[in-house]
């Protein structure tokens, strides 16, 4: 058994912030950083639009209080908003410490960080480094990570949490490279493994955004909170759904239908292009549902909308999102300076998670926490995005809880004693687990039961929802569920047996999924990013209130917690 202090599950944004912290506070603290790719290739590296704080580089009325405001309007009023004021309050703070860090971001011609505009934002306070925001913060953490003496354990898959009446003690993993398994106890543990696109057919995220950590968490008997919430981002590119990030929009490009209308003045008037992602992805949907979409030969009656930067000019194009121009050229051979880009929504972002108070520490429901058991960034919701989140709020969440929840660790593991463990059972088991998956003799092939599952996932649970479909999608899950026994591997070894990992998250996906279809289920309202056909109002009487999903046995058994409201009263959302 392999013991630290702290170990971190997660080598993105926010894992990397928590661990930098710990060390900067006690560098004597033993911190071990896990993670299944290298930290580098966390999808936050793959962020692009930029980071929000109001700094009042460009718009001098900003101020923490409008911030606060336009995320909690956002969030359709279910964030809690005291989470939301240190999120919005400590903003500045952290921009500032990761420019000394060395992020080299954009500039505005006297030298301060550039900010630009962004969906549901009022004033511009996006910072940003062109359109590679992720990849300029990330770098710069993961170097210091580095320099700090962090114990990185690098592409080991977690398969389990080793969770105890109400604590957490350590971590079942596996080295990808040999098959070793080890069991890791800790005095504290934090989970910061990212979101789930991968549970849909058409997302925006990498391939290993699986929702591992939300799985591990159900699976030991944790609620997840709000995972009705799913963000679909307007501008995925057609047909692959990889990101044209919110930022070409922010500089100012235009929705097209195939009457070359700017759709958007039918829905959000005073916001065009840059209102909130919930809003914009449903316009895009009802345009193309209207038949009012593009098609590939340009006529109408298609599956895609067009954004269109050409007015932009090739210098702006180039000097900002340099990057999206590129994605697109090179993807689907589209040249934006010259031709409008095909998109659609896509899958992009997971608004619900773990449930954490503002110190990071996990819930064991509605009233109590756990020990030892820790989350931030996007697995994890402390709820700062309620029903929906506003771009560039992610990487500041990550930033502000991943330092945030470090600090706390830091305080937590004072006096505290490694847990007492038994690894046994539990390497066992994992033994166990994947000795059965190389060895089922079935017939189903893991790619082919994956898609199906995402297919079940988009068309049941998408951008609009019903009870009837998603009562479908949830019959057709436990028959999905029921073939799993049946897949099989060719690779039966334990040299970078990916198979392997990719049957393992599978069954993390199809975890994730019934959270989502379940709690999407009870909630006969529309709120923020969930726009039920069947209950098209809010209706804050009965849901104004937090979604907590658990699994008890095979069942998912749901229950309800409060929402911090003590500075914005509720109000009518419209752009
Ligand atoms: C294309 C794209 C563009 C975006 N642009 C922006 C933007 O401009 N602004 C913004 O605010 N937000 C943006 N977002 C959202 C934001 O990037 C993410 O929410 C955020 O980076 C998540 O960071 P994280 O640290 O929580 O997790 P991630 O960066 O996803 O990292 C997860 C980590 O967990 C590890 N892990 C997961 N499961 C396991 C396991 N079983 N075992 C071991 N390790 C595991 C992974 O290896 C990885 O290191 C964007 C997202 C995408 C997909």
């Amino acid at each position: 058994m392999l013991d630290c202090d702290v170990v971190i599950v997660g080598g993105g944004l926010a894992g990397c912030r928590a661990a930098l912290e710990i060390k900067r506070l006690n560098p004597e603290t033993q911190v071990a950083l896990v993670a299944k790719t290298h930290p580098i290739r966390s999808h936050s590296v793959a962020a692009q639009g930029g980071i929000a704080a109001a700094l009042k580089n460009v718009d001098g009325e900003d101020s923490w209080e409008a911030h606060a405001f336009d995320t909690v309007k956002g969030s359709d009023y279910l964030a809690d908003q005291d989470a939301v004021e240190i999120l919005t309050k400590e903003a500045p703070e952290v921009i500032i410490d990761l420019e000394h860090l060395g992020v080299l971001f954009s500039r505005l011609p006297d030298g301060k960080i550039a900010q630009r505009a962004f969906g549901g934002h009022a004033f511009r306070r996006t910072c940003y480094a062109a359109d590679k925001t992720g990849h300029a913060i990330l770098h710069e953490l993961v170097s210091n990570l580095r320099r700090f003496g962090v114990t990185i354990y690098d592409e080991w898959y977690v398969t389990r949490l080793i969770y105890e009446d109400g604590e957490a003690k350590g971590l079942v993993m596996y080295r990808i490279e040999d098959g070793r398994l080890e069991v890791m106890r800790a005095k504290a543990i934090l989970f910061a493994t990212g979101g789930y696109g991968r549970v849909y057919n058409t997302t925006s995220n990498d391939y290993a955004s699986t929702g591992d950590g939300l799985a591990m968490a159900a699976g030991a008997g944790i609620p997840l909170e709000d995972m009705e919430f799913v963000q679909f981002h307007p501008t995925g590119l057609y047909p692959v759904g990889v990101l044209i990030s919110e930022a070409v929009r922010g500089e100012g490009a235009y929705l097209i239908n195939s009457e070359g209308r700017r759709f958007m003045e039918d829905y959000a008037p005073s916001r065009m292009e840059l209102a909130p992602r919930d809003i914009t992805s449903r316009a895009i949907t009802q345009e193309i549902r209207a038949g009012r979409g593009v098609h590939k030969d340009g006529g109408a009656g298609g599956p895609f909308v067009y954004l269109d930067l050409r007015h932009l000019g090739k210098e702006t194009i180039m000097s900002r999102i340099p990057f999206c121009w590129e994605e697109a050229h090179r993807l689907v051979g589209v040249d934006a300076v010259v031709e409008p880009m095909p998109v659609r929504p896509t899958v992009h972002y997971c608004m619900g998670g773990i449930p954490v108070n503002t110190d990071g520490r996990v819930r064991r429901d509605g009233e109590t926490l756990t020990e030892g058991f820790f989350a931030a960034g996007e697995c994890a919701c402390v709820s700062v995005h309620g029903g929906n989140r506003l771009g560039s709020n992610s990487l500041l969440e990550c930033v502000v809880y991943g330092r945030r929840t470090g600090r706390s660790i830091s305080a937590y593991i004072q006096g505290r004693n490694l847990p007492e463990l038994d690894p046994e059972p539990y390497l066992q088991d994992t033994k166990t687990r994947i000795q059965t998956l190389l060895d089922q003799p079935g017939a189903v092939r893991i790619s082919h039961l994956r898609q199906a599952f995402q297919d079940c996932m988009t068309e049941h649970c998408g951008v609009f929802r019903t009870e009837a479909v998603m009562a479908q999608g949830l019959a057709q899950i436990q028959d999905l569920k029921s073939q799993y026994s049946q897949i099989f591997l060719d690779d039966k070894g334990d040299c970078w047996n990916t198979e392997l990992i990719e049957a393992l998250e599978l069954q993390n996906i199809m975890t994730v999924g019934e959270l989502i279809l379940a709690s999407a289920l009870q909630r006969r309202e529309s709120r923020g990013s969930h726009a039920r056909e069947d209950f098209p109002q809010r209706d804050d009487g009965e849901f104004l209130r937090h979604t907590l999903a658990r699994f008890e046995g095979d069942k998912v058994v749901i229950e309800a917690m409060p929402v911090v409201i003590n500075r914005f009263p509720p109000q009518e959302r419209k752009y």
